[in-house]
């Protein structure tokens, strides 16, 4: 197993203190990895600056080469990418394999392609005597920050789009899942130039912070939770550095009363519980009129309790553990809160697997009101709320009140309904009949407390490029 980190070209260990590395699905140590030391963060930044010159200047034709050499090698690598995911995060291998990276290679032949296809507002004279003309260039030193859910997935996320538009980067796995990304610092140093993509390895309040403090970087992108954002946005004050961010959610699921409930309930079973609910658009929050709640409960409880989970076969596993036992045991607890309330029914789940690994059941707690916690906070665990409710108005007025606006989803035979309520939700994106859904020509991200970045699509590179205005006089 690769276990070295990137800076500037060479592959090297860190030299601080070893953290460990667990494989959820046992509880056992994978292994220990040391953490880069200030001095290697440093190197790091360095590496990311000097190459910046170059790398800056390259054509956005050669740099779509290089994105496709990277995409290409992942693809052959795809089973052992996704073996590596799985053993990290305990995913279902075959779910890592299949769905995720098809969808991380196409993340970097897509950047390829857009980066080829920027376009604008016309060069012309929009002042007599003068052309003026708009360029898109490059920031400098991103310095990414990535989240443990989807380790490999995040990576692309925010280095095709950087590199695409011509920066440099450094960035951080989670200190929880670091593996794939540094299978990926042998590709990157095989096929990238020195120091274009330099990885370091390490703790949040200890290389993290020192590499967002950094004067030379000049922008931080992070998915994380909303505290870190905050972090982020202070470090950035000191030189007012751009930054990208993409903090959780609290996805609301609207169910009106004319909704095709069959297919309502299998696609809450999927969506809700996908990756153990660790996922900042999960299906979480679900609203669903009088009319149709019972069935819709009934339903959904029967179809979460066949869910598949901690089988020796992995193959009939569809969903996994929680990430570490920190995360299980605060899903737990909202669960136990949750029950404490009269009005509240657990009708599946409710309680951790007996057994070794991080699992909790998937839970479905029937009866939640506005105000309740569980409706509330971000539970980040394979736990989904139900709410009962009588008029589309009050309910588009529940769904938006949150600090969260991520993702949402109404389901009805009635687009035109569909379509007035996704204009009155304010969320990142809206699914009719759907959820989950990604693909990445298309813009993900959040308003409100959710942050502001975009991953994917050409709204990606735009935040990792600067609009500029060049005028000449003629
Ligand atoms: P986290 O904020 O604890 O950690 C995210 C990353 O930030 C990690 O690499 C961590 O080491 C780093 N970090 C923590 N403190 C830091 C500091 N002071 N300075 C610099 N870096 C620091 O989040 P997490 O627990 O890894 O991930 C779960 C959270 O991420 C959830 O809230 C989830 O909703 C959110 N998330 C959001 C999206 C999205 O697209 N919006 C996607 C996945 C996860």
């Amino acid at each position: 197993m690769q276990t070295q980190m990137l800076i500037g070209g060479s592959l090297v260990a860190g030299t601080e203190t070893e953290e460990q590395v667990l494989n959820p699905r046992t509880g056992e140590v994978i292994l220990t990895l040391p953490e880069a030391s200030i001095a290697q963060v440093e190197a790091a930044v360095t590496a990311a600056s000097k190459a910046f010159t170059s790398w800056s200047r390259t054509t956005p034709a050669q740099r779509s080469g290089y994105l496709l050499k990277i995409a290409d090698r992942i693809e052959a690598k795809a089973a052992e990418f996704a073996s590596l995911e799985a053993l990290n995060c305990g995913k279902p291998g075959h779910l890592a394999l299949n769905d995720e990276l098809p969808a991380i290679v196409d993340c970097y032949r897509f950047f390829a392609g857009a980066v080829r296809n920027m376009s604008g507002p016309v060069a012309g004279e929009y002042l007599p005597g003068h052309t003026s003309m708009i360029r898109r260039d490059p920031v400098g030193v991103v310095a990414s920050i990535a989240p443990w859910n989807y380790p490999l997935m995040m990576m692309a996320w925010k280095i095709a789009p950087a590199i695409a538009a011509g920066n440099t980067v450094v960035f951080k796995p989670s200190e929880q899942t670091p593996l794939t990304a540094l299978k990926m610092a042998e590709i990157f140093a095989e096929i990238l130039p020195e120091g274009v993509v330099n990885i370091v390895l390490g703790r949040g309040d200890t290389v993290g912070s020192a590499l967002i403090g950094h004067p030379s970087v000049a922008m931080i992108s992070l998915t994380g939770d909303i505290a870190t954002g905050r972090k982020i946005l202070e470090a950035a004050t000191k030189t007012i550095k751009r930054t990208h961010l993409e903090l959780g959610g609290k996805a609301p699921v609207i169910i009106m009363e004319d909704a095709d409930i069959e297919a309502t309930v299998a696609g809450l079973r999927a969506f809700g519980y996908y990756n153990a609910g660790q996922d900042c658009t999960a299906a979480c929050r679900v609203y669903a009129h009088s009319s149709v709640y019972d069935r819709f409960v009934a339903g959904l409880t029967d179809a979460v309790s066949t869910i598949g989970y901690a089988n020796e076969d992995d193959s009939l596993n569809e969903m996994g553990p929680l990430i570490s036992p920190r995360q299980r045991d605060r899903v737990a607890s909202f669960v136990a809160r949750a029950r404490e309330s009269n009005h509240i029914e657990v009708t599946t789940g409710g309680e951790l697997h007996d057994g070794p690994g991080f699992f909790y059941k998937p839970t479905v707690i029937a009866g939640a009101l506005q105000t309740d916690e569980i409706v509330q906070r971000e539970v980040f665990g394979p736990v989904v709320s139900v709410t009962r409710f009588d008029e589309a108005e009050q309910v588009v007025g529940w769904a938006n009140d949150s600090q969260y606006g991520l993702a949402s989803s109404v389901w009805t035979r009635d687009v035109s309904k569909g379509l007035a309520m996704a204009a009155q939700l304010q969320y990142g994106c809206t699914w009719i009949n759907t959820h989950f859904m990604l693909t990445n020509e298309m813009p993900h991200g959040g308003l409100k407390q959710s942050g502001y970045g975009k991953d994917m699509s050409v709204y990606a590179l735009e935040d990792y490029s600067a609009v500029r205005h060049v005028m000449i006089a003629h």
